[in-house]
């Protein structure tokens, strides 16, 4: 068992199953976010089945150690974040030719002064889209 992805799990006050563990595994290693087909196959040789991979990726999105993605073609991905946030911490790049989704977590999100008074924002996802370094005419 890798010491690491235990912690991380239980720090996140989930309880550790090897299902879960191979799942964070995956999602840390990757380098973008993935849809669930993605995730199901780096799942498949361990034996996990859909249904306990929907399982995990919804506990740990309600444990904030997952965050997900819309990419325009009502497709969730799904990307580790490690700072805690239960909300999206940082914008998202949505290639609009390959259809690469990429965590921007170097760019902090934009402060939404003069909200309206009396509004109350409870979620804020912020998504730029364009051609990636790949699509974009040299
Ligand atoms: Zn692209
Ligand atoms: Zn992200």
């Amino acid at each position: 068992m890798d010491e690491k992805i235990a912690q991380i799990i239980r720090g996140a006050g989930l309880r550790y199953t090897p299902g879960r563990a191979a799942l964070l595994d995956v999602l840390m290693d990757a380098l973008s976010p993935l849809t669930q087909e993605e995730i199901s196959l780096r799942l498949r040789d361990i034996g996990l089945n859909r249904v306990t991979i929907y399982r995990a990726l919804e506990s740990f999105l309600e444990a904030g150690l997952v965050h997900r993605i819309d990419n325009g073609d009502r497709l969730w991905k799904f990307a580790y974040c490690g700072c805690g946030s239960r909300k999206h911490c940082h914008p998202h790049f949505v290639c609009r030719s390959c259809g690469k989704v990429e965590c921007l977590v170097n760019i902090a999100l934009p402060k939404i002064p003069n909200m309206r008074p009396g509004y109350c924002v409870e979620e804020r996802e912020f998504y730029l889209r364009g051609l990636c370094d790949n699509c974009s005419p040299k």
